[in-house]
């Protein structure tokens, strides 16, 4: 069950790539063109039979964009993948895709933001509401189910403070209760876990993240069988048309290259923070999936092969001016939005308050997310110490 996918190597490596089409280059062309000509009526006739399988317009299909779909279907060991401008573009027609007006979601209790504001904001402009639950127990996600629940919707981590749902359990529930099961698998990444190991529907990224892991493009994907893949193609995919560039399709499967050798890398480092900030005066707490006192550490080592970059803590502080003061010093782990890429990071909530735009956080004052990236540990150590020496 927590086996990495299997041909791992050919997978990033080869898979999709048909060198003998293009010249034997072994890095893919750049196919940029937004149409596709045929030699007859006939033939154009025929293509227009399948717009997935063919390729006939870019908004629909690609061959550079086919190859990183093929390899991301494989990481997650689906049949079919679609790519996405954005990961909130995939969230978005992944979940449209199977409701109407009328219809019900359950959702965990704190999803992505953008997430959140689909179902809590947008989509009951057109009939569709959602419950938000508390899922960690089985038992609250199925006293939530209605009549007229389509979907389950999951976020195992979540992306600040490592919530995890038992992915078998809950794609059981769904199942029974005729529910479609959709997971935001960015945390883990499919280097760490495997929603479809456990029966999950569709698996959804931020590839904006791990995926294509240098911060250079904002991109999104959602894996699952042929059937759902055709449904989401056929009318929101196509409708919406939030497409992924071929270029960056390009971009990505360079990154995708060494997918393993930065999971492992960020993996092992922000373990190593976590586990010694634990032992730091001045943090209050530390958040890590696989820290042996975690609340769902079981769950975790059930259900997940590694957790990747992330970690956060809350400082013993809660003076905004101190906590103001750590971050800033903090030079090695750069304040901004996202992770994944080969920078360390950090997310201080307390720039989120006082702020009149937007609601005020649920998150405490004194709480900072981190990402680990490539940069040693040591280096990353002494940041920290020099930092907290300021406070
Ligand atoms: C970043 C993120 C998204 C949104 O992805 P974009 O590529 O920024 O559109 C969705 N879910 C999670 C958990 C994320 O971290």
């Amino acid at each position: 069950m927590k086996s990495q996918p299997k041909n791992l190597s050919h997978t990033l490596n080869h898979l999709g790539e048909n060198r003998e089409q293009y010249f034997n280059a072994i890095a893919p062309p750049i196919i940029q063109t937004s149409n596709f000509s045929f030699s007859s009526v006939q033939s154009f006739r025929k293509a227009l039979h399948d717009e997935l399988e063919n390729t006939i317009y870019t908004r629909g299909n690609n061959p550079t964009v086919k190859i990183l779909r093929e390899k991301l279907a494989a990481l997650e060991k689906t049949e079919d993948a679609l790519v996405f401008a954005s990961g909130s573009a995939a969230v978005a027609a992944t979940v449209i895709a199977q409701v109407k007006a009328g219809d019900h979601i359950v959702c965990v209790q704190s999803p992505y933001s953008w997430t959140y504001k689909l179902l809590h904001q947008f989509l009951p402009r057109f009939g569709v509401k959602t419950t938000f639950v508390n899922a960690q127990k089985i038992e609250t996600i199925e006293a939530a189910i209605k009549e007229n629940t389509k979907v389950l919707y999951l976020e195992s981590p979540n992306s600040m403070t490592f919530e995890l749902q038992d992915l078998k359990q809950c794609a059981q529930l769904a199942k029974k209760r005729g529910l479609v099961s959709i997971i935001d698998n960015s945390h883990a990444s499919p280097y760490y876990q495997n929603p479809a190991d456990f029966g999950i529907d569709l698996i959804l990224h931020s590839g904006t993240k791990y995926l294509n892991g240098h911060s250079d493009v904002v991109f999104g994907v959602v894996c699952g069988n042929h059937t759902q893949i055709r449904k989401i193609f056929e009318s929101e995919f196509m409708t919406l048309g939030a497409i992924m560039s071929p270029l960056e399709a390009a971009m990505v499967l360079r990154g995708l290259r060494t997918f393993p050798l930065r999971m492992e890398q960020s993996n092992k480092t922000a373990f190593a923070l976590a586990k010694w900030l634990e032992t730091q005066p001045k943090v209050k707490k530390v958040y890590h999936p696989l820290l042996p006192n975690s609340p769902q550490i079981e769950l975790a080592n059930a259900q997940m092969r590694g957790a990747g970059g992330l970690f956060s803590i809350e400082l013993v502080t809660e003076d905004i001016e101190k906590i103001e003061r750590f971050s800033n010093h903090l030079t090695r782990f750069l304040i901004a939005a996202s992770w994944g890429g080969h920078e360390s990071l950090q997310i201080p909530v307390c720039a989120f308050y006082g702020m009149e735009n937007r609601e005020k956080p649920t998150l405490p004052i004194n709480f900072i997310r981190f990402y680990a990236g490539l940069e040693s540990v040591e280096w990353l150590k002494e940041d920290f110490i020099q930092a907290f020496a300021e406070i």
